[in-house]
C-alpha cells in the first residue's frame, strides 16, 4: 500500500506531500480557485457541542478543545415553499429528480450568479463520501465538483489512501452553486442546500463521510467547528461517522498542514476498516 501510494504521489509530482513531519515541502501549484478557510481561533469542538461519538485514537499531540459557549443556530433560508415542505419533498427524490431539482433550485441567492449548479460526482453506492465547500469557477463551468487545482490535490489525497473518484467514492459540496468571487458560503446558504446534501447522503449511504474544511463540517455537524480542534475525532451525521480535515484549497496555501491531512486520512481509513470488521 505504501509503495503504491508513494508511486502514485511521485507520478503526480506530489511525493513529498504526504510524508509525515520533518520533511521538505515540495508541492508546486497555481493559486487555488476557492478561498481557503482559516481555522477559527476559539470555535468549540463538536464534542462540546454534544455531537461527538468517540475519540478513536490517542491524540496527545493534538490541540485541546477550547471551552466555549454553544454556537448560534443556523438561520433559516428563504424559499418559495416552506422549508419543511421543501425538505420533505427533497427527501423523496430519486437521483434523477434530485439532480434536476438542484439544477433548477432558487432557494438562496447563489442561484443568481451561477452558470450552472453542481450536484455531485462519483459512485452512487460509494463507501466513502467527501464533502467540500462549494463549486469554484471551473466547477461552475464544467458542472462537476473539484475539477480545478484544489480538485487535483483532492485526487492526490484520494490516491494516497488507495481511492479514486470513480470507484467507491462520491464527492459533493455543502452548497451546489458557486459563491460569487469564491467567497465562503454563508450559513443561510449552507442551510438552504442542506436538504440536497442530506438526500445525496441518504441515497449513497456511505459508510464514512469526510468533511473538507469548515463549511463542510458546518453542513454535516450543524455547528461551527475549528478544524484544528475537530480533527482526529469521530463525529456522526445521522449515524454515519464523520471525519473532519482541512480543505485542499486551504492546504495549497498552508503547506505546513499537509502532514496533518495525511494523518486525518489515515484516521479515516482506520475508522473505515473498523466499520468493515465491526
Ligand atoms: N472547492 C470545493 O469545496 N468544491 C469544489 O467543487 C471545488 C473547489
Amino acid at each position: 500500500m505504501n509503495q503504491r501510494r508513494d508511486a502514485v504521489l511521485r507520478e503526480m509530482g506530489l511525493a513529498p506531500l504526504w510524508r509525515l513531519r520533518g520533511t521538505s515541502q515540495a508541492l508546486q501549484g497555481d493559486a487555488p480557485e476557492a478561498v481557503p478557510e482559516e481555522p477559527a481561533a476559539v470555535a468549540p469542538s463538536a464534542r462540546e457541542a454534544g455531537i461527538v461519538s468517540a475519540r478513536e485514537r490517542q491524540a496527545s499531540h493534538r490541540p485541546q478543545p477550547v471551552p466555549a459557549p454553544p454556537p448560534a443556530r443556523i438561520a433559516v433560508a428563504p424559499a418559495a415553499d416552506s422549508s419543511d415542505e421543501r425538505a420533505g419533498r427533497i427527501e423523496t427524490l430519486d437521483w434523477e429528480a434530485l439532480e434536476a431539482d438542484i439544477r433548477a433550485c432558487t432557494a438562496c441567492r447563489l442561484c443568481e450568479r451561477r452558470r450552472q449548479a453542481v450536484p455531485g460526482v462519483g459512485d452512487r453506492q460509494a463507501d466513502w463520501m467527501f464533502v467540500g465547500e462549494g463549486p469554484g469557477a471551473e466547477e461552475d463551468q464544467r458542472g462537476e465538483p473539484f475539477v480545478g487545482v484544489a480538485g487535483k490535490l483532492l485526487d492526490a489525497m484520494l490516491a494516497a489512501i488507495g481511492l479514486n473518484r470513480g470507484e467507491g467514492v462520491y464527492i459533493a459540496n455543502a452548497v451546489k452553486c458557486r459563491p460569487p468571487h469564491n467567497r465562503t458560503p454563508g450559513n443561510d446558504e449552507i442551510e438552504a442546500c442542506a436538504p440536497y446534501l442530506a438526500r445525496q447522503i441518504a441515497l449513497v449511504q456511505p459508510r464514512l463521510l469526510v468533511a473538507l474544511g469548515r463549511p463542510a463540517a458546518r453542513a454535516l455537524l450543524g455547528v461551527d467547528v475549528a478544524i484544528g480542534a475537530a480533527r482526529g475525532q469521530a463525529f456522526r451525521y445521522r449515524g454515519t461517522p464523520v471525519v473532519v480535515t482541512y480543505h485542499p484549497a486551504y492546504l495549497l496555501r498552508n503547506q505546513r498542514d499537509k502532514a496533518k491531512v495525511w494523518e486525518d486520512l489515515c484516521f479515516a481509513r482506520e475508522l473505515m476498516e473498523k466499520t468493515t470488521t465491526g
